[in-house]
């Protein structure tokens, strides 16, 4: 599979051009046209096989789609570098595509900036847990028209600390919505937060 057949806008294509990714990873090969069906996927990918571009693709076409819903997309990723990694990535994506704001809900950096950013209609969040949840009870943003949500390194997460911070943020999302999983590794404890967390996916290992 090519990116070419995955039949993007031709903005999108593009985009995937100009950031020098021409051929997909075999991550991104088998996670893109699932993840594009609408289909809860758990994908077992670590870092350097191009799953961020993997999910970020179909959240990019789910938010095209979807032209007044705000925020339509909440990716959740486990640290603030990989946060950072994952807002770079999207911007380079979205470049020319309209309405398509993103906000890093991130710890360690300072909240008044990331209130600011909320002022304004925003497409993709893309936080860790606890800041989400911190953002959340000032009430300054709501995610009950979220459509698709990422969960990144699920083990990771878990391994963290994070479980019931996931859940409480996944809580206030509306049952209804397309989630993508990634995980370096799926042991037992992963696989249970991940069964909790989709429904029927498709199961993706490279
Ligand atoms: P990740 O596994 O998501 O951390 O991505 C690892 C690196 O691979 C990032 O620097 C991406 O910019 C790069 N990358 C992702 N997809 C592709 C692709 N299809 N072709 C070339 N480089 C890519």
């Amino acid at each position: 599979v090519e990116f070419e057949h995955c039949a993007f806008p031709l903005t999108l294509s593009d985009n995937l051009k100009k950031a020098g990714y021409e051929a997909p990873t075999p991550i991104q090969m088998q996670m893109v046209p699932v993840g594009l069906t609408g289909r809860d996927v758990i994908a077992s990918a670590d870092t350097g096989s191009g799953k961020t571009v993997a999910f970020l693709l179909p959240v990019i076409v789910r938010a095209m789609e979807s032209p007044t819903i705000c925020p339509v997309a909440l990716i959740l990723t486990p640290t603030r570098e990989l946060a950072i990694q994952i807002e770079r990535q999207a911007k380079e994506l979205v470049i020319g595509l309209p309405n398509m704001r993103t906000a890093l809900l991130v710890g360690g950096m300072p909240l008044p900036p990331q209130l600011h950013r909320l002022k304004s209609s925003i497409k993709i969040v893309i936080a860790t847990p606890g800041r989400v949840i911190e953002i959340l009870k000032q009430k300054v943003l709501k995610l009950d028209k979220v459509r698709i949500v990422v969960v990144d390194e699920v083990d990771s997460m878990l391994k963290m600390g994070f479980q019931h911070q996931v859940l409480e943020v996944l809580d206030q999302v509306p049952e209804d919505h397309q989630t993508l999983l990634t995980s370096a590794t799926i042991p037992k404890g992963t696989e249970e937060l991940a069964a909790r967390l989709v429904r029927d996916p498709v199961r993706i290992a490279i």
